[in-house]
């Protein structure tokens, strides 16, 4: 029964969600699998709403694929506010601090070697080609943190990987896995999946089982950016932009083949920093090796940017395709963005009490931090609308 008081949640757009207003609820919580910025969001919502929730994540950390270290992004790093009102609204909203991509100067193209000459690289003006992209101080990992403290931290469980969902009259029943909770048990109202499909379709067991079509469409869905690897060096000083160059470069040589500058702002000591996305494909990294890569990507630094590019503060290195809680065997190979996916992502009976959540189930932005937070509105919205929250 929907209690009399009906509340409204705020959503990052400044759009407003109703909901019915419920206390502690006999029916057990909402079961939120996932803490990254889906997962995170949506129990933003369902806080606003004082609906009980579970967080469950698999990592030891929350954020999924938005990983900051010492402030340096080596997941996601930009928002683009003119397109994407939804991230750019909650970042203001949590009063953080965003600023455009460093783009000022030139930028270099490294052209692949002929059979008898290597080309140095080439010098164009930069036409400030990134100004419309955003970066957040301290890193995108900020969002996280920021998200994270308004949260009920009992209410978030870190390290309890999910490995079975079976549909109960009232709601699902998690079955979990790892070390300390295998087969530890979570009764739930509702679920609320904030992953990528292709890794729930690979890592959770359903009873009753879903139909072959649906689990089709879930292997089809590709996670984004789930094949990359991104290399990032630390300097003291952002000694390119002296050069006059922006730090972007573009490379027909590699193994980087996008370069940016990724330095911190505020500006600190051993606050300056390259980053590229490395073009070797997955199954190539695999057999390579970190350490062989990390000296390949310094030198095309330093073949770039000269040798003061070669002895960095430090260096870092994150393949999401070898991570399994981003990625599975499917996703070696980059194979483009997902789509916009129009069809429903669970089927009955799963449908009554089952909502995707992640990114790549977005109506709009599929793939984006800006999807994130729209499939996160749009599946707690679809639990309210079948009576899941009251
Ligand atoms: C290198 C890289 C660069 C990117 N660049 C950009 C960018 O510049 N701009 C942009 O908008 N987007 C970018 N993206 C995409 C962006 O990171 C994602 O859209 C967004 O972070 C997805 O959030 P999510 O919550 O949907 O999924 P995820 O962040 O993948 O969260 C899923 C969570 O589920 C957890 N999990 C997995 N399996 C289980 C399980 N069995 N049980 C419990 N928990 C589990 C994971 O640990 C993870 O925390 C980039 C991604 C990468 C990897």
């Amino acid at each position: 029964m929907v209690n009399a008081g009906r509340l409204t949640a705020r959503t990052a757009s400044g759009m407003r969600t109703p909901m019915a207003e419920k206390s502690a609820s006999s029916r057990g919580p909402v079961a939120i699998v996932g803490g990254g910025l889906g997962g995170l969001h949506a129990a933003r919502l369902l806080a606003a709403a004082r609906v009980p929730f579970l967080l469950l994540e698999a990592r030891s950390r929350l954020g999924g694929r938005i990983l900051s270290e010492d402030g340096f992004d080596l997941g996601p790093a930009w928002f683009w506010p003119d397109m994407q009102p939804s991230i750019a609204a909650l970042v203001g909203e949590l009063g953080l601090a965003a600023f455009p991509q460093y783009a000022q100067g030139d930028v270099l193209a490294e052209q692949a070697p002929t059979l008898t000459s290597t080309l140095a690289p080439a010098r164009y003006p930069g036409f400030g080609q990134m100004a419309s992209s955003f970066r957040i101080a301290g890193g995108i990992a900020a969002l996280v943190a920021a998200l994270a403290k308004d949260l009920p931290e009992d209410r978030l469980r870190l390290g309890v990987t999910v490995t079975g969902a079976a549909l109960r009259d009232e709601g699902g029943r998690l079955t979990l896995g790892g070390s300390g909770d295998a087969g530890t048990m979570v009764e739930a109202r509702a679920v609320l999946f904030a992953l990528p499909p292709r890794l729930i379709e690979k890592t959770i067991a359903f009873a009753p089982a879903l139909s072959p079509d649906l689990r089709g469409m879930w292997r089809a869905t590709p996670t984004w950016m789930a094949p990359h690897a991104k290399f990032l060096a630390v300097y003291a000083k952002p000694f390119w932009r002296g050069m006059g160059l922006c730090g972007t470069a573009q490379s027909s040589v590699g193994p980087m083949v996008e370069i940016h500058d990724a330095s911190a702002v505020p500006e600190r000591e051993g606050g300056a920093a390259l980053f590229g996305f490395v073009g070797v494909p997955a199954s190539a990294r695999a057999r390579v090796g970190e350490t062989v890569l990390r000296q390949h990507c310094l030198a095309q630094f330093a073949r770039l940017f000269g040798a003061q590019a070669e002895t960095p503060l430090a260096t870092r290195f994150k393949d999401w395709a070898a991570d399994p809680f981003t990625a599975t065997a499917d996703d070696g190979e980059a194979t483009g963005h997902p789509e916009a996916v129009r069809r429903p992502w669970f089927d009955a009976p799963w449908s009554a009490r089952a909502v995707m959540a992640g990114s790549e189930t977005a109506p709009v932005h599929p793939g984006y931090l800006e999807g994130a937070l729209l499939a996160a509105e749009a599946a707690v919205a679809r639990l309210d609308e079948g009576g899941a929250l009251s």
